[in-house]
């Protein structure tokens, strides 16, 4: 019995080591190995020796090329096989020959991830690749009241790992969820409380700690790199006190309490998630900040 045990918790860390972390890209001139994409192409050296092949296509256009390890990513690239398929573990690999391969990689790409993580499409958002404004570093969603919601995606979401890509458009996808649930409680006094909780249950989604049945689910085998799952984890846990501080602000405000939790009551996630996880949410003092870039108002890495 206790050499199974010892077995399995060798097999789950060798596993999870294995999963989380792994060095998907390479360089195929250099053989050096990679996590993210971007960094491969930075580092990896275009070369104009090989053969008339690979001079032409895989040396000199796609230096970079995607070797994986990782299950949660391949398990999306498989069937049907279609070159957009390949899209998304490539990243910035395939934006590396842009107009040759596909036409528009980065909404090749964000297409691929919607359907396949999301059960989105992309023609259900006004998508613009470029730099994002508002609360969001990544990535940002906007409703609009006539028209289709605005998704802006960084073009830097493109040289990370494919992993955190789709986690950052999980968050944003968690956010349309959001904007949609209807609360006849008027906010007025805890509009403050709300926006942090929004926030919260995106980024624990991102954290695949969230256990809210949506109708999808953060694959907790999907590789990010060392940094960006400290970074996820890192933007949940100020997410977890920023609500508490705001929550601790409106405290002694008896009457905006009881709106507060009218509203909860009728928040889905707020009700079957924050209550039962923070039963003393009601007294509970938020303490000080967890870390140093963790503001009350400001936005710490990521939104
Ligand atoms: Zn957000």
């Amino acid at each position: 019995m206790k050499t199974a045990c010892r077995l399995a918790a060798f097999l789950f860390v060798f596993f999870v080591s294995f999963s989380v972390f792994a060095q998907d890209y390479i360089c195929t001139t250099s053989k050096k190995r990679f996590y993210q994409p971007g960094a491969c192409k930075n580092d990896c050296q275009v070369t104009r020796e090989g053969n008339g092949l690979t001079r032409g296509v895989t040396m000199a256009d796609k230096p970079c090329s995607f070797q994986p390890i990782c299950v949660g990513i391949t398990k999306h690239l498989t069937a049907p096989a279609s070159g957009d398929m390949y899209i998304l573990a490539y990243g910035a690999v395939a934006l590396q020959k842009r107009s040759a391969y596909v036409q528009q990689p980065e909404k090749s790409i964000l297409n691929l991830v919607l359907q396949r993580y999301y059960h989105y499409r992309i023609q259900q958002f006004n998508v613009r690749i470029g730099e994002v404004s508002g609360r969001d570093q990544w990535a940002s969603l906007m409703p609009s009241k006539v028209g289709l919601p605005t998704l802006t995606v960084s073009p830097d979401l493109y040289l990370v790992t494919p992993a955190f890509l789709v986690s950052v458009i999980g968050h944003e996808m968690v956010h349309d969820q959001q904007y949609k649930r209807k609360n006849p409680v008027d906010p007025q006094g805890f509009v403050s409380v709300i926006d942090a909780m929004r926030e919260l249950e995106a980024s624990k989604f991102q954290q695949a700690i969230d256990t809210f049945d949506r109708g999808f689910r953060m694959e907790t085998s999907v590789c990010l790199e060392e940094n960006e799952a400290k970074e996820i984890r890192q933007v949940t846990a100020c997410r977890e006190w920023q609500v508490k501080k705001a929550i601790d602000d409106i405290r002694l405000k008896q009457h905006i309490l009881n709106n507060l939790e009218k509203w909860m009551m009728a928040d889905p996630w707020a009700k079957q998630v924050y209550i039962p996880e923070h039963p003393d949410w009601k007294t509970a003092h938020a303490g000080s900040a967890p870390d140093r870039t963790c503001s009350p108002s400001a936005p710490a890495t990521q939104q």
